[in-house]
């Protein structure tokens, strides 16, 4: 190593004496089951919830977007980087979620950080719960805006907030996502978009977990409590229940033509390559003609969050595909983990920054892939691990 860069070594020192060192493990695949080490393994830290990567018509129409098109888009959107499966796709989306316009970006943490910072300037007030993803507090970051967190899931305490900054010429936005991420339990969505009416504020949600486990056909939370008029962006993702790449906002075509206009993040980058786009196609397709999807994603992950409950574990709210099970320190929440891959489930310590402190926990993403049965397996394991960890 250089001498410019001694400066790394207390910091990776650091990381490991507090348990939180980080790695880019190699899985032999991506799927919610697989063989590694010669054995068969359940993976719970796959976010292909309905089992899509390796759909044959999802790779079907991914080929024939690479045969037509070729490897790569070019160039950015604004550019000569639209195809007309772009386009389409856009099209697509905004009727799917109910608006009247909708815009792909290169990836959700892209279409996170392109988009705050058009709706909040340095001026403006950004309300974001205590939970949002880090893609948006960057973005808020990014913004300039005046960032005030408020507690997570609390309608109280969002509106106290609201109250603090009354006043017009500033703009508010609200920033929440519909499932949480870590936590997997969903927002008050309903409450929010009532307070963001109320007192005047913009509302962005994030739905890159609801797009495609929640709704009808998948269309998210937004949908499925009709509050396309009262969320201005909806952002989503392709990356996870629709099994590819990218992300998108839908919105009003007044937004969508703002964002064209100055979005740095849709702006200065490569457009999506058509493969990737070829194969969300395909993903909703498949979502058109099981539109049932979801609710049978939900439906086993009821059955595996119950389980784990009976045997004592605290899921903490999850209501979702998302089941975190609390540890606390980080050193047990890695030993579990670990005590876990040796029996054939990989199971995700999350330790902090990516939780708060003191909340290292499994985090388990349930998947079409996994049976009742791997489901059963699973819990008895996981159980087991906790209990004596
Ligand atoms: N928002 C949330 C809530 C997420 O969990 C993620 C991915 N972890 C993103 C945005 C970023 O999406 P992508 O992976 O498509 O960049």
């Amino acid at each position: 190593m250089s001498n410019s860069e001694q400066w790394i070594i207390p910091l990776l020192e650091e990381a490991r004496a507090n348990g939180l060192e980080r790695q880019t493990r190699v899985y032999p695949s991506s799927g919610g089951k697989f063989t590694l080490d010669g054995r068969d393994v359940i993976n719970f830290s796959s976010n292909d919830y309905l089992d899509l990567v390796r759909h044959p018509h999802v790779i079907e129409r991914s080929r024939q977007a690479l045969e037509l098109y070729g490897t790569g888009a070019t160039s950015s959107r604004l550019v000569s980087g639209t195809l007309p499966i772009h386009a389409e796709l856009e099209a697509r989306i905004a009727k799917e979620k109910g608006y009247p316009a909708a815009l792909v970006w290169g990836s959700g943490f892209l279409t996170n950080a392109g988009t705050i910072p058009v709706l909040a300037g340095r001026d403006d007030l950004i309300f974001a719960d205590k939970l949002v993803h880090a893609s948006m507090i960057d973005a808020c970051q990014l913004s300039g805006a005046k960032l005030i967190r408020f507690a997570h899931n609390d309608v109280e305490s969002l509106e106290k907030r609201l109250q603090d900054f009354p006043g017009t010429g500033r703009r508010k936005l609200i920033l929440t996502e519909s499932v949480f991420s870590m936590d997997g339990d969903l927002a008050p969505l309903r409450d929010i978009a009532a307070l963001a009416e109320t007192y005047e504020a913009m509302l962005m949600v994030d739905e890159a977990h609801a797009s495609g486990t929640f709704g009808p056909h998948g269309a998210g939370l937004i949908r499925e409590f009709g509050l396309e008029k009262s969320v201005n962006a909806s952002m989503g993702t392709i990356s996870k229940a629709l099994g590819g790449y990218g992300g998108f906002i839908a919105c009003s075509e007044n937004l969508r033509k703002l964002l064209v206009q100055s979005a740095r993040a849709l702006i200065f980058t490569t457009s999506l390559p058509p493969a990737v786009i070829g194969a969300a196609h395909g993903a909703m397709d498949v979502l058109d003609a099981s539109p049932n999807l979801g609710a049978c994603l939900q439906a086993n992950a009821d059955y595996f969050r119950n389980l784990l409950k009976d045997g004592g574990l605290d899921t903490l709210q999850s209501e979702s595909q998302i089941i975190p099970v609390l540890i606390g320190e980080n050193a047990k929440a890695v030993a579990v983990s670990q005590k876990l891959r040796e029996k054939g489930i990989i199971a995700p310590a999350i330790r902090p920054p990516t939780v708060p402190a003191g909340t290292a926990r499994l985090r388990l993403s349930v998947t079409l892939a996994h049976l009742l049965d791997d489901l059963e397996t699973a819990a008895h394991h996981i159980i087991e691990a906790v209990k004596t960890a």
